[in-house]
């Protein structure tokens, strides 16, 4: 980028806050997924104006902006994969309002999720969303990716909760999206258009998020299982028998076996599958529904039932959950975590096209994830310096999409395509399919400034680079 347009972007926001020696941009060059791509410069906007002057000046230069919000993406979206302006919206986080009244949130997108969850739980509201990224990634992020978690099941994603938008587009015009209605029927629905949009649509400036009121109670419990399959069975059986819970999560033997090797909490490790349920909602209502939960899971073959009687030990359970991560990270070095999702009755099915997989690749394999709403995480650990091991992997994931895809799913329940998942949308999509979103892009971005390479397979590209 020429030296004059850093000038540029420095009299516009200041010195500070615009940085471009070498070792500043390395740290704007990756996410958590795969690939480094430097900037040529990182911005820090502040105001609204500040995003339009930049996207301004872009536009009449032709270069690229990349928005990025915490850089925890697992799909490579705030990747600047055209190198130009890393439009870092960490700065942009004021919490602006909890509106008690009408039940909703206005805040800057560089808010960190668990904040915002926090500061609505103070006022005795609810912000369901909840992303495991939650203490490090950025509103704006979440609502760009429409990230979700294992409130999925009964609350929704991110998008569901998104009334209102303030929004930069990619020529460097304020438009508003939504407001401060639930209900809002006027002209094309623009607010779930940039939700999920991945930062290619419009720069998010300002957020109007749906608060619920917070659940008076809440219960867990925990079910051992000898057989996946009769675990799949319990997860139908709860769900139709009148049970919504708020959260379901499923974890498989391996994950079992990692998280006990990493730190030991009494888990059964010769079980092949553990289901985690919560429910929550009126204190009367949830004895009740913990009791029949736990009785529905003795009837699909649970050879154990552990119910949570405090809430030390509702968090003592949902450990186990939370150490997967980490735990299997003990194994090999490379991490490379899907987000796979089918129809809830595929589960079972699923489970057993991941175990061919596992075996035909000879790869190492551990699924856990959201149970309820059939958002599974085949995670794939390996080490990026065996090119062998990297290059099984990489068919592996191939065929893990084309499952899913086979099985009535989506190639992701919540990562978002980025670069990582583009060679496989037109399987998904079909052709027309993709072709429709590709008009959506160039019509309101046609030259394609913003955030330019991600969701869209570029010409020739038939797998996902996990190695080089
Ligand atoms: C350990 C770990 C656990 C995770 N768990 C989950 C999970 O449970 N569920 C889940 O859904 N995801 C999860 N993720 C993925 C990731 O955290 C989410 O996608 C998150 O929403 C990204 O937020 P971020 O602020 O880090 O955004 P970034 O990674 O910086 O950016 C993500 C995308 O948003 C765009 N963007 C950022 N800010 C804006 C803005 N203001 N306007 C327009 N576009 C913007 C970027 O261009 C990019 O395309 C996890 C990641 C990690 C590392």
């Amino acid at each position: 980028m020429k030296p004059e347009l850093i000038r540029e972007l420095k009299e516009m926001l200041s010195d500070d806050r615009v940085l471009d020696s070498l070792d500043e941009r390395y740290s704007y060059s990756f996410d958590a997924s795969f690939g480094t791509f430097l900037p040529d410069v990182a911005v820090f906007p502040v105001t609204t104006e500040e995003v339009v002057n930049v996207i301004k000046l872009a536009n009449r230069e032709k270069i690229p902006v990349t928005p990025r919000g915490g850089g925890t993406s697992l799909s490579g979206g705030p990747l600047p994969v055209a190198g130009g302006i890393a439009l870092v919206m960490t700065r942009m986080n004021r919490l602006l309002e909890i509106d008690r009244d009408n039940l909703v949130a206005i805040v800057e997108p560089g808010v960190i999720t668990a904040e915002l969850q926090r500061r609505a739980e103070a006022e005795g509201l609810f912000y369901p969303p909840d992303p495991s990224s939650s203490n490090v990634s950025t509103i704006g992020g979440n609502l760009a990716e429409n990230s979700g978690g294992p409130h999925g099941l009964k609350y929704g994603v991110t998008k569901h909760y998104v009334i209102g938008l303030e929004v930069v587009t990619p020529q460097g015009e304020i438009i508003r999206t939504g407001g401060m209605t639930v209900k809002n029927v006027t002209g094309y629905d623009l607010t779930p258009l940039i939700v999920g949009s991945e930062g290619t649509l419009g720069v998010i400036t300002k957020a109007i998020l749906r608060l619920i009121p917070k659940p008076r109670a809440r219960k867990a419990l925990m079910a051992v299982f000898n057989d996946l399959i009769d675990s799949g069975r319990a997860i139908s059986g709860v769900l139709t028998n009148g049970i919504l819970p708020a959260k379901m999560e499923i974890l498989d033997n391996p994950s079992i076996r990692a998280v006990e090797n990493y730190q030991p909490i009494g888990l059964p490790v010769e079980a092949d599958a553990i289901i985690l349920i919560e429910v929550d909602g009126h204190p009367a209502a949830v004895e009740d529904e913990i009791n029949r939960a736990a009785e529905i899971c003795r009837r699909y073959r649970a050879k154990e039932v552990r119910v949570a009687e405090n809430e030390r030990q509702r968090e003592e359970l949902w450990r186990a959950r939370k150490l997967v991560s980490p735990a299997i990270t003990q194994v090999k070095p490379t991490k490379i975590s899907e987000d796979a999702t089918v129809p809830r009755a595929k589960i079972p099915e699923m489970f057993e096209r991941l175990r061919q997989i596992r075996d035909k690749y000879n790869i190492h394999l551990v699924v856990f994830g959201h149970a309820g709403d059939g958002n599974l995480h085949p995670n794939i650990i390996a080490d990026i310096r065996d090119k062998d091991e990297m290059r099984r992997v990489e068919e592996a994931v191939g065929e893990i999409f084309k499952a899913a895809v086979e099985l009535g799913g989506t190639l992701s329940g919540e990562h978002g395509i980025g670069t990582m998942k583009a060679p496989y949308m037109e399987m998904e999509l079909g052709p027309v399919g993709l072709d429709m979103m590709r008009r959506i892009k160039q019509a309101w971005d046609p030259d394609n400034i913003l955030n330019p390479y991600k969701i869209f397979p570029q010409p020739g590209q038939t797998r996902v680079v996990l190695s080089e």
